[in-house]
């Protein structure tokens, strides 16, 4: 605390990310990171990025990213926004859309990424959580009652939990006067996009994100898709903040990575396949293993608690992430790596339990 700070600031609960230690080689299993390298095509454009184009300015408007992206998703680009991360997007459309109304407040699950209270905290959006069930599945209905908008992971994180789209259309078709922020951070995992309701949908906004699937989380590129009417709010609110959100090379790099869809299917069909045989190897050990279409587990070991496994497992140089926080402290999440790592980490929670892995 400080007399120097505002009040908004000295308010604030920021958000905490996963750690990322620079004192030893971990395994890191920690912030739901990508295990392999981008796409070749990403380093061919790094090696062929002039240098000497950093003395302009960025394009503001990312033309060239947005007219890839316009391409890969069968997007018109007037409808698609960049921004440096999804996380930036997610916060500007907190601004964007949701009102200081207390009486309509915004509606996310009670176990959720963890960023969307601070958002809220910081542009003073009253919300209201509604509780995932005793399975971390999404409640629909209840997503259905009057709101000053919705905001939802699909799959949801940290639990990896999915909803179907038609389920999704339910809650996005009530609020035909809001705006409903689909967050699909991890959507290439084998969650249904919602990007098909888009056209029938004006108050639908689909965020995703380069950070997971197209391995880029260190370049900090999300996009959104949405009605003219969305990506204008967007705008509207990045236009009274920064105009250079995105960098030069990170556009470059972006738009690389969207060219090699073979990189793309590959991984993802990779990653995919080692959580599978991950969760069902925590499955034998005695975890209660969610379903997941993410690419991270979230699991509950038979003894040890949360924090236990956590400790222990840092201590053997494999960070996982844990929640100190009701309902979900008995868990970690789990990143899903590469074979190896995973083999690594199923030996090491194996010896822990005292079984064999
Ligand atoms: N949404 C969710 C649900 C996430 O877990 C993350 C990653 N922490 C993000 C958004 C943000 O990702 P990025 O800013 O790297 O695009």
């Amino acid at each position: 605390m400080s007399r120097l700070w505002s009040r908004t600031t000295a308010s604030l609960v920021p958000y905490v990310p996963g750690e990322q230690p620079q004192d030893r080689r971990y395994v890191k299993l920690n912030t739901n990171e990508n295990p392999y390298p981008p796409s070749p095509a990403v380093e061919a454009a790094l090696r062929a990025f002039d240098p000497a184009a950093l003395r302009l300015y960025p394009d503001p408007e990312s033309r060239a990213l947005r007219a890839a992206l316009a391409e890969t998703y069968g997007v018109p680009a007037e409808r698609i926004f960049v921004g440096n991360g999804s996380d930036e997007i997610l916060a500007f459309a907190f601004q964007a859309f949701f009102d200081p109304d207390p009486a309509a407040p915004v509606l996310f699950p009670d176990v959720t990424y963890s960023f969307y209270p601070v958002y809220a905290g910081l542009y003073g959006v009253p919300f209201r959580t509604v509780p995932l069930d005793d399975a971390f599945a999404v409640p629909v209905d209840a997503f259905l009652a009057p709101c000053g908008g919705v905001v939802l992971p699909n799959p949801n994180a940290p639990t990896g939990r999915a909803l179907p789209l038609s389920d999704l259309e339910r809650i996005v078709a009530a609020h035909p006067d809001r705006a409903v922020v689909v967050d699909e951070a991890y959507v290439d995992f084998g969650c249904e996009t919602a990007l098909p309701l888009l056209d029938r949908y004006d108050n639908l906004l689909v965020v995703q994100t380069t950070s997971k699937a197209r391995s880029l989380a260190g370049l900090r590129v999300g996009y959104a898709f949405g009605s003219r009417a969305l990506v204008e709010g967007l705008e509207r609110v990045r236009d009274s903040f920064n105009s250079y959100t995105v960098d030069r090379l990170a556009q470059s790099l972006a738009a690389a990575s969207l060219s090699d869809p073979a990189w793309f299917e590959e991984t993802r069909a990779r990653i995919v396949g080692t959580r599978e045989r991950t969760a069902r190897r925590l499955e034998k050990l005695g975890f209660e293993v969610v379903p997941s279409t993410a690419n991270f587990l979230f699991a509950k070991p038979p003894k040890l608690g949360g924090a236990g496994l956590y400790e222990a497992l840092k201590e053997r140089g494999i960070l996982v992430r844990y929640f100190r926080k009701p309902r979900i402290d008995g868990y970690v999440r789990i990143t899903v790596g590469t074979p190896e790592e995973m083999d690594a980490l199923v030996v090491e929670v194996a010896r822990l339990l005292g079984e064999a892995p």
